[in-house]
């Protein structure tokens, strides 16, 4: 693929910011080690190179949901420590194991999978143990916990596991002042103290998620797990926006229009007609639509920088295009509409994204299509002093080819 050529839709990936954004985090996680979660293809991002630019900025962790999605980054070569922790039966114990992978353990089900696949690997399996401190998800519940505690540590001193963490998850981090976060650090506290009483010496203990980390000190532990904040976007409106962190956005999500043309007053526009032109005016056709992840919840709302204005998605978002009305503006096909990215040329950020289709940011980028090329830049380090007049530098171009293939081209994620 030519590097050069321009495509119909691509989402810049700045790896110079999600260094800078794990450096930042780091700083703030208070002698804390830094989890990168990469899940899910790094938040949509691309999770190989994601995983690499965080680990050399810093973070000594990478994680993620399910097992699978852990053994393609140690097959795409990554270091460090990975810890996954999205497990069904019957699950990927035993490469997990061999591949030096931290295995989450949230009841004796996956206790007893975690200790077979350890002695058919002739191995020690490195188990988390999670709890359930409040979330109501997945975890281990107090009452619970005595048991599975009992079982791993028999199993530790089988030699078939050793607990190297204990960890939980947070409900409303998002929210500050919500009681559930005292709550749930109280809980948290004494399970950590009965499982210290019968001789778990873990590793790392960690409960903060990325609006833990920026606002709750005293949730650090020994370790954060960073998304969301990675990728440079604030948790939720109530926590600001990026830049009351130090945060800077890394997907940047563009189009080259594909068609500019006058239309009369009272023309229809995309499906349903929801939209109708109130004068005569010119029309962009932006070449991006839900098959792309942009939301269709959005249709009348989403914003798109065209030609240094804000304009409007007009009417409703089709799989692959949508409309926005110029209001007499003649950009050439060809022209960037920017729907989202870090700001600096006025255009939107996810989050505005996030209001206009009533989900979050983390949606936003998350869901970003296969079919859009994730264009990642500033691959080394050498060129995290970016010279802004030299314009992007195109270091890698994957495009996503379709169902069960990685943006990264290792086939890692199912997305
Ligand atoms: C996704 C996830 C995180 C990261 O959450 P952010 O809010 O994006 O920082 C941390 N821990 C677990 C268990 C997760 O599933």
């Amino acid at each position: 693929m030519n590097d050069k050529a321009p495509l119909r839709a691509r989402a810049e990936i700045d790896l110079a910011a999600l260094r800078a954004n794990v450096r930042t985090l780091l700083a703030r996680a208070g002698g804390a080690q830094l989890m990168a979660v990469v899940k899910s293809d790094a938040y949509g991002h691309g999770a190989v190179p994601c995983a690499r630019a965080a680990l050399e900025a810093g973070a000594t962790w990478l994680g993620t949901a399910t097992p699978q999605e852990a053994l393609a980054l140690r097959a795409a070569g990554l270091g460090g420590r990975i810890m996954c922790w999205l497990w069904t039966p019957g699950g990927p114990w035993r490469e997990a194991i061999e591949a030096d992978i931290d295995v989450s353990v949230s009841g004796t089900w996956a206790l007893r999978e975690a200790v077979d696949a350890a002695r058919a690997a002739g191995r020690t399996a490195r188990i988390q143990l999670k709890a359930d401190t409040g979330l109501g998800r997945n975890g281990c519940l107090p009452a619970d916990w005595p048991e599975l505690i009992a079982g791993a540590r028999s199993a530790e001193d089988a030699g078939d596991v050793r607990i190297t963490g204990l960890w939980s998850h947070f409900a409303c981090a998002d929210e500050p002042g919500h009681p559930s976060i005292a709550a749930q650090l109280n809980v948290f506290h004494d399970m950590l103290a009965y499982a210290e009483k019968a001789g778990v010496r873990p590793e790392v203990r960690h409960i903060a998620n990325s609006p833990a980390t920026l606002t709750v000190p005293e949730s650090h532990f020994d370790l954060v797990r960073t998304g969301i904040a990675v990728y440079g976007l604030s948790p939720s409106p109530e926590l600001g926006v990026p830049a009351d962190y130090g945060l800077r956005p890394v997907m940047t999500l563009a189009a080259s229009l594909a068609l500019v043309k006058q239309a009369p007053a009272g023309h229809g526009v995309s499906y349903g007609h929801h939209y109708t032109t109130p004068t005569g005016t010119t029309l962009g056709l932006v070449p991006v639509g839900y098959a792309d992840g942009i939301p269709r919840h959005a249709s009348g709302r989403g914003p798109v920088l065209v030609d240094g204005r804000i304009r409007t998605v007009a009417g409703r978002v089709a799989m692959d295009q949508f409309v926005v009305d110029l209001e007499g503006d003649r950009p050439g096909p060809g022209s960037e509409a920017v729907l989202f990215g870090p700001g600096d040329r006025g255009e939107p950020g996810a989050e505005d994204w996030a209001v206009a289709a009533g989900t979050i940011a983390y949606e936003i980028v998350t869901r970003i299509g296969a079919r859009v090329p994730r264009v990642h830049l500033h691959a080394t380090d050498a060129t995290d002093a970016t010279d802004v007049t030299a314009g992007p530098r195109y270091d890698t171009v994957v495009a996503g080819t379709g169902t069960g293939t990685g943006h990264d081209g290792n086939g890692s994620t199912a997305g």
